[in-house]
Parts: structure tokens; sequence; C-alpha cells
């Protein structure tokens, strides 16, 4: 059995269910635009096919391997199609090409007897679509359960030996920065062991997409909805707790097509984030260390230039104005770990601020 460090990071092959299990459309969700999937339920034979074709791209046959059901509300099928789905993927547990299954559900299909129908099957990770725990917010977007089913859903689920990943989002209709901090600071209580963080986006064929084209729903914008979620990630990392992706992956069907109508996308957003976290790490430590009117060197581990300078050198340029520098220079050092930088020769590290504060 693979490790839960290596379960948090494993070679996921995507089988795609857009809506399948879905009691109903929640009103900022399009599968088929995410996932670029028109049908809801492949044939057996074509998710085997599939899974074959995926695996022959893992390039380390000794990553861990999961076989992932995504893009509906898994546990909310009958249980004759949770068990044909399991019992495919299980196949190829059995003949040693993956380590496990996991899937995402939505917290109101968690029940004792639902999660006794996984108990035969290699299940290593559930992950909940939880987006709010403001239940105003859930309500304006028709999730239909509320915070209380999600609390119940996790106490289920961490009493069984399934990684537990939580899915949030951030900019949804009635959601304010304040709600989704706390919907952070509540997640990280119930300690999963890992999260997602998305922000909502205008899909094409969703209802947000009409309340967007009537004016009734504003996005976030870009800049508003990296700094919160920079905010969110710091919370979620004071708790240890991995965030494992932060905005929709630029799918060739969601970045070739005109699937997002507005929102707040990049097709980099998480670099975007970790970003953000720089500058707040590198400021704190100017602060603490009384760094004004002066030069400043930064020595950065290689693959963080980019990170540390920001998109276009929006850091540099912000650090420089705030702090009235004189100026900044920026090298690279092969040596350093990739958790801290070195300010004049003293060491900042991304989280330190946080756990000193
Ligand atoms: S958000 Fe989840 S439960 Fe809601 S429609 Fe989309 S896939 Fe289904």
């Amino acid at each position: 059995m693979p490790s839960r460090e290596q379960l948090i990071k494993p070679f996921v092959v995507p089988v795609f269910i857009p809506h399948a299990g879905c009691p109903h459309r929640c009103a900022f969700c399009n599968q088929h635009s995410t996932t670029g999937q028109g049908t809801s339920m492949p044939t057996v034979s074509a998710i085997r096919t599939a899974i074959q074709d995926f695996l022959a791209h893992r390039r380390d046959p000794r990553r861990p391997t999961e076989i992932a059901f995504y893009g509906g509300s898994f546990l909310g099928l009958p249980r004759e199609q949770v068990q044909l789905l399991l019992t495919t993927a299980t196949r190829f547990v059995q003949q040693g090409q993956a380590d496990g299954i996991r899937f995402s559900t939505r917290p109101d299909t968690i029940d004792p007897p639902r999660l006794a129908w996984l108990a035969p099957f290699p299940v290593t990770t559930v992950e909940l679509g939880v987006q709010s725990m403001s239940d105003p917010v859930l309500e304006s977007v028709d999730r239909g359960h509320t915070a209380a089913d999600t609390c119940r859903a996790i106490a289920l689920l961490k009493a069984r030996p399934y990684q537990l990943g939580l899915q949030m989002m951030v900019g949804l209709p009635g959601d304010t920065p304040e709600a989704s901090l706390a919907t952070a600071h509540q997640l990280a209580g119930l300690a999963p062991d890992f999260v997602r963080i998305y922000p909502a986006l205008v899909l094409r064929g969703s209802r947000l997409a009409r309340w967007y084209l009537r004016g009734q729903y504003t996005p976030m914008d870009l800049e508003a909805t990296v700094t919160l979620v920079a905010a969110l990630f710091q919370i979620f990392a004071r708790h240890a707790i991995p965030v494992i992706r932060m905005g929709l992956q630029a799918t060739a069907n969601l970045t070739d097509s005109d699937q997002i109508i507005a929102g707040p996308f990049h097709p980099a957003f998480g670099e975007r984030v970790h970003s953000a976290v720089w500058l707040d790490a590198i400021a704190r430590h100017l602060e603490r260390h009384g760094l004004q009117n002066t030069e400043i060197h930064i020595d950065a581990p290689t693959r963080l230039l980019s990170q540390i300078k920001g998109a276009l050198d929006a850091n540099r340029r912000s650090l420089m104005d705030r702090f009235q520098l004189s100026g900044m220079a920026v090298r690279a050092d092969g040596e350093l770990p990739e958790d801290r930088v070195l300010i004049n020769g003293i060491a900042c590290r991304k989280l330190s601020a946080l756990i000193e504060d």
C-alpha cells in the first residue's frame, strides 16, 4: 500500500462521468464544458480503453497510481452503477497497473449504507465538493445541501481509512472574501488530507452564465481572487494541509473554445497565488527587519525566480514602491531549498511569517 504522503501526489488516471449521480445542476456548474465530454456515463469498454490509454503515458511506473472518477457525484449513482465502475477500476489494481481508486462526490451522498458499498473495493481517496460552509451561499447556488451535511460527511469519512480531500470555491453568488476565509478556517479545523480551491467561473450553459448575462451576477476580478486565494492557502498552510490545486486546469477544451464567458481564469492561476504568498512573506520580512529606503538583494531558488519577481515584475515593483527601496536585485541560487530566499543574506521562509504570527 502506498504511504499517505505518496497518495497526495499520485499519478491520477481520470475517468470523467459528467453530472452522473448529480440530483440537479448546481448553478455554477457545467461539467460538459469543464471536461469536454458530452456523454455522462461512458460504457465499460470505453472506460477500460480510456484507462489503458492514459496509463500508457505514465513515465514513472513506480509512482503510485489512482484511477479517479471525476465530474459527477459518484455516490449519487445507483448502487449497481457504483459497483460496475468500481469493479472496472479494480481490475487494473488487481493487475498491478494501479494502486487505488478515488472519486469526487457531494457531501449529502455520504452515509453508512453507501460507504458500505465501497468496502470490497480498493478505494483510497474520497474528495468532497464542499464549495462553501456558508448556508446562504450554498442556497444561492442551489447546492441542495448544508454546511451541517458537510460536517456529518467528514466525520463519517474520517472514521474510515480513506485520504480525504475537500474542494472549496470562491466568488460564488452571495459569497464574500470574509465568508471564504471563514470557510477555509472551518475546513482547516476539520483536518482534511488535502484541499483544492477553485474560483467561480462563468461557464457557458450554466445558470450562472444566464445570471451574468442578465446583470444579476458579477464575478470576482483576477487580482482580487489571487489575493484572496493566497490568504486561503496561508490558512491551510498554517495547519500543514496541502493545497494540491488552485484554479481550474487549463485544458485545451477550456482555453481553445469559448467555454469560459467571464470570471477570474488564468492558465497559471496557482503560480500567481504562490507569487502573492511570496510577496506577503518578503514584505513581512522587510517590515520585521526595518528594511526601508535601502537596497536589497534577494537570492532565490532558481525554479522560483519568476514567482518571487511576480508576473511582469509586479512583486518587485510593489516592494520597491511600498518600502521606498533604492534597488532590488533578485539572483538565482541553485543550492537554496524551495521554501526560502535570502534577503541581504538573512533567510526568509515562504511560510515562516505565518508561523510566527
Ligand atoms: S457541482 Fe458537483 S453536484 Fe453540482 S452539478 Fe456539478 S458535478 Fe453535480
